[in-house]
């Protein structure tokens, strides 16, 4: 049975290129309008629901009354990409020159885009671990590359060596990874990239790494950047952001940082792309970057987290909704496999319009695995008065089943 809308989309399908007929709405604004339409409690997209800091917020005011206020240059402010500088000589010990080697753009999500234009052929090949990030496929099929898909597997997450070595070849162009990981929370370990690296050298491959939760650790793990791996710093591209680690995810400040060769792949795409990123808030964030040290910033952001996530096992927990812990990023992922529904997608649609919490259903962050169908993903980048909102609802339903 088709409705007047199906048949209306339909009829403005041919007037669409090819190349974008595949793509659907994207999981994030879908729950996040369900979340809004039956007033739930919006655990679903990953954005916090406090505001940014103060003094941050300030940066940005002053940056818009001293007039700046016109085009950035397209590469990012001098100030910013100084102060990216001087933050991965601090996280990384590497030295990147900003002049050709760091580029500003909109977000984290607008390099990934870049990235994959510039660097993959029709054809080749662009290893991505599942479950993505929900960018890289349709980023690596604008391009006309392929996904070759390599599952971290439910409930550790864990990478299997031989269906990783199977992905690599002569077609790979390039890897894509993300560390600290979402949805799954997983930091990956030494060896674990060791292994990535070793096939990067083996194959002569490129490497885009997604660190946009470097910050975002728990008990005691740590983050190790790609780059850092030896021979990894003339073949990876490291992207970064500001959304997460300064809780300011509409100001859209990211920045990719690469190799010169890479770099200038990067800037003839970029300068069509976007040209540059917001100009007054490259200025609050090259501030964010300087200050944050001093400040004491990135120790107080993870204590913070911390004390969200427990909130959000102990309530998951409690509600039978059988939480994984994370080991970094502010999500968690829970079973959802001995509650009796159908699907993810159910179960978050069930979750948001009866029970008034909405979650991310990640079954469409796989293309190989269907490990997602038994899943749901929550988001603790929240308020605790958020926080206790979603429990009460959570245990009431419990309560009830
Ligand atoms: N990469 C990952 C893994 C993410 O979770 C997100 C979402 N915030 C992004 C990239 C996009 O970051 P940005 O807001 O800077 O575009
Ligand atoms: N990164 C966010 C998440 O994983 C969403 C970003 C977006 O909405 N594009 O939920």
């Amino acid at each position: 049975m088709h409705t007047a809308a199906d048949k209306a989309q339909a009829a403005r399908i041919p007037r669409m290129a090819e190349r974008v007929r595949g793509f659907n709405e994207s999981v994030f604004s879908e729950m996040t309008r369900l979340a809004i339409q039956h007033n739930a409690v919006n655990l679903s997209q990953g954005f916090p629901d406090f505001p940014a800091p103060e003094w941050l917020k300030e940066a940005a005011r002053e940056a818009i009354a001293a007039n700046i206020n016109q085009y950035a240059p397209s590469q990012g402010s001098a100030r910013l990409r100084r102060a990216i500088a001087a933050k991965m000589r601090t996280t990384m010990g590497i030295e990147w020159d900003p002049d050709t080697e760091i580029t500003v753009t909109n977000g984290a999500t607008e390099a990934i885009y870049d990235i994959i234009q510039a660097l993959v052929n029709p054809g080749d090949e662009v290893v991505i671990f599942e479950p993505f990030y929900d960018s890289y496929v349709p980023a690596t099929q604008v391009a006309g590359g392929t996904p070759r898909i390599v599952t971290l597997h439910a409930p550790d997450w864990h990478l299997d060596r031989a269906e990783l070595e199977a992905a690599f070849s002569e077609r790979t162009r390039l890897v894509m990874l993300n560390t600290p990981h979402n949805p799954t929370g997983k930091v990956f370990t030494r060896e674990e990239l060791s292994a990535i690296a070793e096939l990067c050298l083996r194959f002569d491959n490129l490497a885009v790494t997604d660190e946009v939760y470097e910050h975002l650790l728990f008990d005691g793990n740590e983050h190790i950047s790609l780059a850092t791996l030896p021979g990894m710093r003339e073949r990876t591209v490291t992207i970064n952001s500001a959304s997460k680690t300064f809780s300011v995810t509409g100001w859209k400040v990211g920045y990719a940082v690469a190799p010169p060769d890479l770099t200038d792949a990067l800037r003839r795409i970029h300068q069509f792309v976007t040209f540059c990123s917001c100009a007054p808030f490259q200025e609050a964030v090259a501030q964010a970057l300087e200050q944050a040290p001093e400040r004491g910033y990135y120790n107080t952001f993870r204590e913070d987290y911390a004390v969200r996530l427990e909130t959000l096992l102990s309530e998951l927990h409690s509600a039978g909704l059988k939480p994984i812990r994370p080991q970094g990023t502010f999500f968690v992922m829970s079973d959802i496999s001995p509650l009796g529904f159908e699907n993810d997608v159910q179960f978050a649609r069930y979750m948001t319009a009866e029970v008034g919490v909405a979650c991310i259903p990640p079954s469409s962050f796989y293309s190989v695995s269907d490990e997602g169908k038994r899943l749901a993903r929550w988001c603790f980048a929240k308020k605790p008065e958020t926080l206790a909102a979603a429990g009460e609802r959570l245990a009431r339903w419990h309560r009830n089943r």
